[in-house]
């Protein structure tokens, strides 16, 4: 026996069968979904985050490698509307042969935003409300399963044990959040539309509907003169865009201020990702607001 061939078949007898068949690249653009798509290809495959950090995607621009990246994917989940704005109409010529799943389309999303509220486009933070977050699951699943029918099964059994955890999340977070029920605040950008619904909270006002395009001098007084007039208790910064424009806001108040972070700038990537997002997020409200 020649030694290559020997090498070969010493290789063969010890190397494990592989457990699972390849999974198909994905592509995800922000951490929160990105996180409820890992959870579905849990033990097959971690989906590619392409908006990492603390970077937002309101205001993100797009890398050679992340190019790279949509163009070889076979599945790339992105919010749409207008959260990822920075891919913009490129994103069609952006994602060659893959499938795009624009998930702020899908049926079944709870409707965006309070009553009351002008509004001349849907709210694309639609993760998190956790009733999304199940349709975000069941449609991964589903476009995993068809886009790789040998891990089918791995991806229906990840979906359906995530979904019960999620259940389990929801009513946490409304336990968490109860106490700050009621008690008025403003937030930096109009973000949490789909939680306060869904956890009977309500922001006063938001500095800014376009986090792209901060908040001017006129703007911060208004916001100034609605807090005294409506009794806010804080002001909610956010860890991806500057805190001096709280520090103005709120100067010569008694409003406190604290740090809302609906993407989880410094939380790890991972099926774990979406759960600590959304339980800082509920901590955040009541610890500032009911504190
Ligand atoms: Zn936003």
């Amino acid at each position: 026996m020649n030694k290559p061939i020997y090498l070969f078949l010493a290789w063969a007898l010890t190397a494990p069968a592989p457990a699972v068949a390849a999974a198909p690249p994905v592509v995800v653009s922000v951490k929160p979904v990105h996180s409820l798509v890992a959870g579905v290809m849990e033990g097959i495959a971690p989906p590619r985050l392409l908006i990492t950090g603390g970077a937002s995607p309101h205001t993100y621009s797009l890398k050679p490698s992340d190019a790279r990246a949509l163009a070889q994917a076979k599945i790339v989940f992105v919010v749409g509307g207008a959260l990822e704005s920075f891919l913009g109409k490129a994103l069609g010529a952006l994602v060659q042969g893959g499938r795009l799943v624009e998930l702020a389309t899908l049926p079944g999303l709870a409707p965006a935003g309070r009553a009351g509220r002008d509004r001349d486009s849907m709210d694309p933070h639609i993760w998190l409300d956790v009733a999304n977050a199940k349709v975000i699951v069941a449609t991964a699943a589903r476009v995993l399963e068809d886009a790789d029918a040998a891990n089918g099964r791995r991806y229906a059994a990840n979906a359906k044990r995530l979904s019960a955890r999620l259940d389990g999340l929801d009513a946490e977070l409304a336990r968490i959040v109860a106490p700050a029920k009621d008690i008025p605040y403003v937030v930096f950008h109009d973000a949490y539309g789909h939680f306060e619904r869904r956890y009977g909270l309500a922001a006063a006002a938001a500095l800014t509907v376009n986090p792209a395009r901060p908040p001017g001098a006129r703007r911060l007084s208004e916001v100034r003169r609605a807090m005294v007039a409506m009794g806010v208790r804080c002001a909610f910064g956010e860890p991806q865009f500057r805190p001096t424009l709280i520090d103005t806001l709120i100067e010569d108040t008694a409003v406190k201020v604290g740090v809302l972070d609906a993407l989880g700038a410094t939380v790890p990537p991972g099926p774990d990702a979406y759960f600590r997002i959304m339980r800082d997020l509920a901590r955040a409200f009541a610890g500032c607001l009911s504190g």
